[in-house]
């Protein structure tokens, strides 16, 4: 119950242990065409141009920055934690002019704040993180998209914490790239960096002046293969991780058939169960009320409760959850993960963890308040 790697279905496993076939193979060329055209329809971007890469989610952001950013373009960054800072210090190895808005811990930067900025100086990008690993603050896109647009800033969102598990409507909330990994909500081993890009976008890339700085990222060399693969044509600029691809076809499916509707809604209801849990138990959470995430959880320990203790006693209790990552404060508070294919039996014996773990830290509380709040949260119809 990690914020990724997650736990992972059992056929995606399969895919993986197969015997790995040409990249080239009929077969293979289907699997990746298809998955292309299936990560449309997961990001809602039917007019996207989706990439597939060996990577994880840092390729992916610096597959963004490497192909929209030029010398001194300026962009701006919203930061509400660790992979926000992350994304200004990728812009810079870029020559970007960049400046960041920075949240307090715990707190989102307002779509009024962004406009003024927007108002005051003239950018080319802007780029935020939906859900913040490091402090479990959710940002909502959508506002942000429609700032995009007005102020014609082309807009990119990092959704490794969000993409298949939070909603995101691309296409219509006007987002321009939204990149993830596949060890998350994506249902996938760690390995491939996903992305999505927009017409407004790619636009953008083929009007550069300059030369892409980064030759394994270049669009340049990818464009044409994903166009390929799209179309049912075999082509090569690295060799893909086929493996790994045709386990992305089978996640891609199960999250189709699920429904992203009900898929959302089911995040939803986990994300709420916990909150719901961690109230009962007096435990206060790292991101205020209004801008909580569905696929994480992030509470503090509470008084007296050491973080190596907790962890130790919750692991011993047959559960793994994540330590703090935030650097100003990680040793305050823990991370649950609970996006992907959660069920009301993991939540549950996820809450239970935590009140055994608790007790043996010696913290007072309620007997079962709190997998009886979060109980009562996933049984009311
Ligand atoms: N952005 C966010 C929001 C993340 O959570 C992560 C990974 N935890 C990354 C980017 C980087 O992804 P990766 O570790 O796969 O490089």
């Amino acid at each position: 119950m990690i914020p990724g790697p997650v736990e992972f279905d059992n056929d995606v496993l399969s895919a993986v242990g197969k015997q790995t076939s040409s990249h080239v193979s009929q077969e293979f060329i289907d699997i990746f065409g298809e998955s292309l055209e299936m990560m449309k329809k997961v990001w809602m971007c039917p007019d996207g141009q989706p990439f597939i890469m060996a990577g994880t989610g840092t390729l992916a952001m610096d597959m963004a920055g490497a192909n929209l950013v030029e010398k001194n373009d300026r962009v701006l960054v919203i930061s509400t934690g660790y992979f926000g800072e992350r994304y200004a210090d990728l812009f810079d190895r870029y020559g970007a002019d960049y400046r960041i808005l920075r949240a307090e811990p715990g707190r989102t930067v307002t779509p009024e704040s962004i406009e003024n900025e927007l108002r005051t100086r003239k950018y080319k990008m802007l780029s935020f993180t939906h859900v913040d690993t490091s402090t479990a603050v959710k940002v909502e896109p959508q506002p942000i998209g429609e700032l995009g647009r007005k102020y014609n800033v082309i807009t990119i969102l990092d959704g490794v914490c969000s993409v298949a598990g939070e909603e995101i409507r691309q296409q219509e909330w006007g987002i321009d790239v939204v990149i993830t990994a596949s060890q998350k909500a994506i249902g996938v081993p760690p390995g491939l960096a996903l992305l999505v890009a927009s017409e407004r976008a790619m636009e953008k890339f083929r009007n550069r002046k300059s030369r892409v700085q980064n030759y394994y990222a270049d669009w340049t060399n990818w464009l044409p293969i994903m166009q390929a693969y799209e179309n049912r044509k075999p082509a090569y600029f690295g060799t893909p991780a086929v493996n790994l691809v045709a386990a992305l076809n089978i996640s891609l499916q199960q999250i189709l058939k699920e429904g992203l509707g009900r898929r959302f809604e089911r995040h939803k209801r986990t994300g709420m169960a916990f909150r719901s849990a961690l109230k009962a138990l007096g435990l206060k959470q790292v991101p205020a009320d209004d801008c909580v995430a569905n696929t994480l959880s992030a509470p503090y320990y509470p008084t007296g409760v050491q973080a190596s203790e907790f962890l130790k006693e919750v692991n011993n209790a047959g559960v793994v959850l994540a330590g703090g990552l935030h650097p100003v404060f990680k040793d305050k508070y823990f991370r649950i993960g609970h996006m992907g294919k959660i069920t009301v039996e993991d939540t549950i014996n996820t809450v239970t963890s935590i009140e055994t773990a608790l007790k043996k830290c010696n913290y007072r509380f309620d007997d079962h308040a709190g997998i009886t709040a979060a109980e009562e949260v996933l049984t009311t119809p």
